[in-house]
């Protein structure tokens, strides 16, 4: 039996249809769900006791439970959710100035193992549910209210388009104007490089952001960074994001993460120029967090700015990703499917 928060709209309709409900119970459910962000089906006090009773019976919550929620000193805010088989996930609240941004784990656990982030050191566990992914989101909704939550980002623990219908099916709900009404290019999906998801992704007719974990610009330090470019080798993996910019006609954000003495260096600056010339792409610079498991090291400001202006002055757009909620293990690469000590 699926979750609440697993069921399209179309599914609502038709569970309650089975239960002998009217079509407009489901616009009641969704509002319950969605727009009033209950936390069970208890709180839905429009409906009967017996619809109540039997909802909750066939498609109970999904199991997220807080263990520790910690705020950073900078207003980060992490959460740690236990499911209900006892896997564990990491979501993180960012607000900033303009904007609140939601960044979601896609599975417990994470299996391409890139050798800088800590997300894939417990292994990979299972895929999350739909229902699993919203609860995520409605749960931090309710408990930072009334900041609302602007965007989302698959940037969590895991890999999105390695659970592809359950994060496009969590996609839509975000998304559906009955559902949590959160604009598609509010959504950023994060990619290590599965090539086939890039591809779905191009046909969805969506304006989702793709994202897209490049962090080397040659296919020898790629594949020494990361395992997955032996499946999915980076000329590949351009080639494919050029497509997909070709066909959406929207340009596709490259994460470059900076790694003193590794990925800093003005050889990378050529690489990584001649790469993103001349098509819709945008490079968003990552100065490396620190993981105690690994010895990388960001590199020192003055490196990282000049590596920016370098890049800028070959004509690529670039950003600079600010760390948050480092002191609280809440930075990129720092997420875990399970809490160290
Ligand atoms: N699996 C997806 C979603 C995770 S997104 C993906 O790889 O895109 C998390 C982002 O943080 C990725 O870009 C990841 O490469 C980056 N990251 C991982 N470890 C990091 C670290 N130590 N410092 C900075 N960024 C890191």
């Amino acid at each position: 039996m699926p979750d609440i928060l697993s069921l399209s709209k179309d599914e609502v309709i038709s569970a309650l249809s089975a239960m002998g409900e009217p079509a407009y119970r489901a616009k009641q459910v969704f509002d319950w769900l969605y727009v009033k962000k209950v936390s069970s089906c208890e709180g839905m006090s429009s409906l009967s006791k017996a619809l109540r009773d039997k909802l909750a019976v066939q498609y109970p919550f999904p199991v997220l439970t807080e263990k520790i929620a910690q705020e950073s000193k900078d207003g980060t805010r992490k959460f740690l959710f236990a499911l209900d088989d006892g896997e564990r996930i990491e979501t993180v609240f960012i607000p900033t100035e303009k904007r609140a941004t939601l960044c979601i784990s896609s599975q417990a656990g994470c299996k391409f193992g890139c050798t800088f982030c800590a997300s894939g050191l417990g292994g990979w566990k299972r895929n999350l549910t739909p229902g699993e992914i919203l609860g995520q989101v409605l749960h931090v909704m309710r408990a930072v209210r009334p900041t609302p939550v602007t965007h989302i980002v698959f940037m969590g623990v895991g890999e999105p388009f390695d659970n592809y219908d359950n994060v496009l099916k969590a996609v839509r709900l975000l998304n559906d104007k009955d559902g949590l009404n959160i604009a598609a290019r509010r959504i950023t999906i994060s990619t290590c490089g599965i090539i086939p998801g890039i591809e779905r992704m191009a046909s969805e007719g969506l304006q989702v952001e793709l994202s897209v974990s490049l962090h080397a610009a040659s296919e020898a330090m790629r594949a020494r960074l990361m395992p997955v470019n032996k499946k999915y080798p980076l000329k590949d993996l351009l080639r494919a994001c050029r497509k997909y910019a070709e066909t959406t006609n929207r340009q596709v954000t490259f994460e470059y993460i900076l790694i003193k003495g590794l990925t800093c260096t003005p050889q990378a600056i050529d690489e990584l120029s001649t790469l993103m010339r001349g098509w819709l792409s945008k490079v968003n610079l990552i100065p490396c967090n620190p993981v105690k498991e690994f010895a990388y090291y960001p590199p020192d400001t003055c490196a990282v700015e000049e590596f920016q202006k370098a890049l800028e002055r070959n004509g690529v757009i670039c950003t600079l990703r600010s760390a948050r909620g480092q002191d609280i293990s809440a930075a990129c690469g720092q997420l875990r499917h399970e809490r160290h000590a």
